[in-house]
Formats: structure tokens, C-alpha cells, sequence
């Protein structure tokens, strides 16, 4: 008698927590209304002064029952958040959902929709922070409030994190949240931006959901060419500016990989064919963008004055793998010109190992994912962009990034443009796959 006794009240507790759902029209309503007024928030970066956002998530969490703390990282408003909700088995170190509030600044005369007006036309939301990352970050507040209100207890202690400065290294953000606060965090697993479902990114014409486990590697460098000034009436071969395009040039001869690397081979043996864009092309390769130049005498500069110095700023962007150092030799050997001088302006490059996908955690990723869409492939891949999962990585932790929409190239390349925008349906949908993934078992 007393088995078969145990064995019922075992199948109610599942049934009743697997059970209890959220009223979903209410709830999406809910997420949507709140990333509007999100997005209306102007946290640009820099300044990185994010006590406004801060606010509103702090006090969303705080309806809920749920108690947010805030940390000033600086002096000029660097605010980060946390918040925990207690988990089943407490032994286990905690998922941590990590987002960032701020957002890259505007040429606010360039966009047709005002960017921070969070304009929705034709199941369409516009604005900055809409794709990076307010959105995904909205998601993960909302599945996690939905859980404190359902009264489901996840499988282990949840920590959500808002940071203040991830477009710019994530310094006062991420890194200072495990610099000060890593006992508050010491997760095992980490979910942040990254992958992103698509039709047409990964290959054409067949619906892939790629979740990130390795970034490529971000090096910034500053070519200074000096040479002589002059009027422009006649021509120098030292003329600065001629200098600095010959070297950036020569910069960006890069050789190709000699070996693909193995993540992005296994991207390939899971799609067949790659799609062409800009996307894959950039995780292929190590890979070179001229960011500024800056040149000229008065301003606006004289069109008749040659100056002594021009400078320009290059986005360096490694594979996993790739010696950091070796890369700037290699760039100064070509170059080989005493006029010109190279000098590195980001922080050393991380470089961590690919996080492994042999997890309950990305199980519950796929099945959640396939639960909205069951046609869709689910990948691990590599992100052509820098986050802040890599100074988690770093620490030994299994960190993947996912934006849970399914979102086509052209949409995904309006992320840091004047024409930001997502599909609010995909918003909405998202919300239900970290719903999904958060009261799962792992
Ligand atoms: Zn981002």
C-alpha cells in the first residue's frame, strides 16, 4: 500500500508544477509594455549611466515579490543589478542570466523613427536596444517573475544581472560584478546575448537556432602615420594621409586560416551549405574593419594644408585559437614603414575555451526551442562579436548566448544601425522559450 501511495503523490507534485502556466496574453502584453518603456530610456554608452534603467527592472522584480540590489560601479551613474530566486537544490552553484542596459549611441537625424521612441507599426518595434540586448533582457525578467508568481521553484538558485557597460568592454559592468561580487554570482552556468534563430544567417532556407559557446576574440589598435605638412599645391611622398592608406592596406592583407576551425566545421557539417553574408564570412576568418579616421588641419579641416599626422582606429577581430601578439607582429611586418606607429587601445584579448553543449542546460535550450518551433535545427556556434560570456568563460564557466527569435539577416544587421528593430511576435515568442527553459530541469 504504502509504494503505490508514494509513487501518487509523486506524479501530483510533477503534474502540479509542470502544470501551472502563465495567463499568456496578459503576460506577453505585460513584457511588451515593459520593454517599451525600456527601450524609451536613453542608456546610451558612454556615459554608461544606467541608474534609470536599473530602476524600472528593480522595481518590476520588486512587484513580484523578488528583491533587487544595485551596485554603483562609478561616479557617473554605472549602475549594476541582481537579483536571486531560491532553487530547489541549493547545493548547486546558480544559472546566471545576464544582460546589459546600456546601448550604443544614435545619429538620432539618420533614423526614421525617433530611436527611443520604442514606435511599434505593423507588428514592428523600433528603436535602440530593441535587438542589443533590452529584449532578451526583458525575457529573462519575465520568465523569472513568472516563476516567483507561479510559485514554481527551479531546479536550482537563479541569479539575473543587469549590467551598465558591455558596448564598452563591460569594465564597470560585467567585470566588476565578478571582480567585487563573484561570491553573489559563482555560477555553474551562464545564459547571455549571443546566437539567434534564422532562416537565412546560417544557410538559406532552413529554420537554425544557433547558441553561442565561443566568441571570437576583440583587439583594437590606433595606426598613427606621421609625416611632413605642406601646401597641397604640391605633392609629398611623406604626405601623412597617403601613408596612413597604404598601411591600413597593408593591415588588411590578412592571411586565411590554414585550418578551419573546429566549431565553425561542425557549424558547416550541420547546415551543408553556408549561407553567404557577412556573418559567416566573419566567423570563417580572422578579420579587420577601419573604424575612424582622422586627419586634417582646422576644422572643418583645410583642403589646401597637408597635415603632419593622421590616425585611424582598426576593429580587430580573432578566432578562438589565434595568438593575439602574433597577429600584431604579423600586421607590423607588412607594414614595416618607420613613419608609422601601431599602439593596442583595448585590454588583452580573451581567449577561452568553447563552452561544451554535453549539458542538461542546453537540452533544456533545445527542447524548449523545439517546443515553439519543431522544424527548427539547434547549433552550437561561434559569435563573430565580443559579450561578456567570454569573462565568464575565462573562469571555467559554461556560458552560451541566445537571442530567442528567429530573426533573417537583414533584420539582425539593423543591431547597432540608425533602423534598429525586431518582430514584436518574436518578442513574444521568446519570452515563452525562456519561460520554457527556466522551469526545466537541469
Ligand atoms: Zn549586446
Amino acid at each position: 500500500m504504502t509504494f503505490p501511495r508514494v509513487v501518487a503523490g509523486f506524479l501530483f507534485c510533477t503534474v502540479a508544477i509542470s502544470a501551472a502556466e502563465p495567463d499568456w496574453p496578459k503576460a506577453e502584453q505585460h513584457a511588451l509594455d515593459l520593454l517599451r518603456r525600456y527601450v524609451q530610456i536613453a542608456s546610451v554608452n558612454p556615459p554608461a549611466d544606467t541608474r534609470a534603467t536599473a530602476k524600472l527592472l528593480a522595481g518590476e522584480f520588486a512587484a513580484a515579490g523578488l528583491q533587487a540590489k544595485t551596485y554603483q560601479a562609478g561616479a557617473h551613474g554605472e549602475t549594476n543589478l541582481i537579483v536571486r530566486l531560491a532553487g530547489r537544490d541549493r547545493s548547486k552553484r546558480p544559472l546566471l542570466l545576464l544582460n546589459h542596459m546600456d546601448v550604443v549611441p544614435v545619429d538620432a537625424a539618420r533614423w526614421t523613427f525617433p530611436p527611443f521612441g520604442a514606435v511599434m507599426q505593423n507588428g514592428i518595434l523600433w528603436g535602440r536596444g530593441t535587438l542589443d540586448m533590452k529584449s532578451t533582457g526583458i525575457m529573462q525578467l519575465t520568465a523569472l517573475v513568472l516563476l516567483k508568481q507561479l510559485g514554481i521553484t527551479p531546479a536550482r538558485d537563479i541569479v539575473f544581472v543587469s549590467t551598465c557597460d558591455e558596448e564598452t568592454g563591460g569594465v564597470d559592468g560585467a567585470g566588476w560584478m565578478i571582480q567585487r561580487h563573484w561570491d553573489e554570482m559563482n555560477p555553474e552556468y551562464v545564459l547571455d546575448e549571443g546566437g539567434v534563430g534564422s532562416r537565412d544567417v546560417y544557410t538559406p532556407g532552413k529554420l537554425v537556432f544557433g547558441i553561442s559557446v565561443a566568441d571570437k576574440q576583440v583587439l583594437w589598435l590606433r595606426v598613427r602615420a606621421t609625416g611632413t605638412s605642406g601646401h597641397a599645391s604640391q605633392p609629398i611622398p611623406d604626405n601623412a594621409n597617403d601613408l596612413l592608406i597604404r598601411a591600413i592596406e597593408k593591415a588588411k592583407e590578412v592571411s586565411p586560416a590554414e585550418e578551419p576551425n573546429p566549431l565553425v566545421r561542425e557549424m558547416k557539417d550541420t547546415v551543408g551549405t553556408f549561407a553567404s553574408n557577412k556573418f559567416i564570412n566573419a566567423i570563417q576568418r580572422d578579420t579587420i574593419s577601419v573604424t575612424s579616421l582622422r586627419s586634417g588641419v582646422g576644422n572643418p579641416p583645410k583642403a589646401n594644408v597637408i597635415p603632419s599626422v593622421a590616425e585611424a582606429t582598426l576593429d580587430c577581430r580573432l578566432l578562438p585559437g589565434q595568438n593575439a601578439d602574433e597577429f600584431l607582429s604579423g600586421i607590423k611586418a607588412r607594414i614595416n614603414d618607420p613613419h608609422i606607429a601601431i599602439e593596442r587601445i583595448s585590454s588583452k584579448p580573451e581567449d577561452p575555451r568553447p563552452s561544451r553543449t554535453a549539458t542538461p542546460l542546453y537540452s533544456a535550450i533545445k527542447a524548449a526551442i523545439q517546443k515553439q518551433d519543431p522544424d527548427a535545427a539547434v547549433m552550437p556556434i561561434m559569435v563573430p562579436f565580443g559579450t561578456d560570456a567570454s569573462k565568464f568563460r575565462m573562469r571555467g564557466v559554461t556560458a552560451y548566448g541566445l537571442m530567442p527569435m528567429i530573426i533573417d539577416a537583414a533584420i539582425l544587421a539593423t543591431m547597432h544601425s540608425d533602423s534598429e528593430h525586431i518582430p514584436v511576435d518574436q518578442f513574444r515568442q521568446g519570452v515563452h522559450i525562456y519561460f520554457d527553459i527556466l522551469r526545466s530541469d537541469w
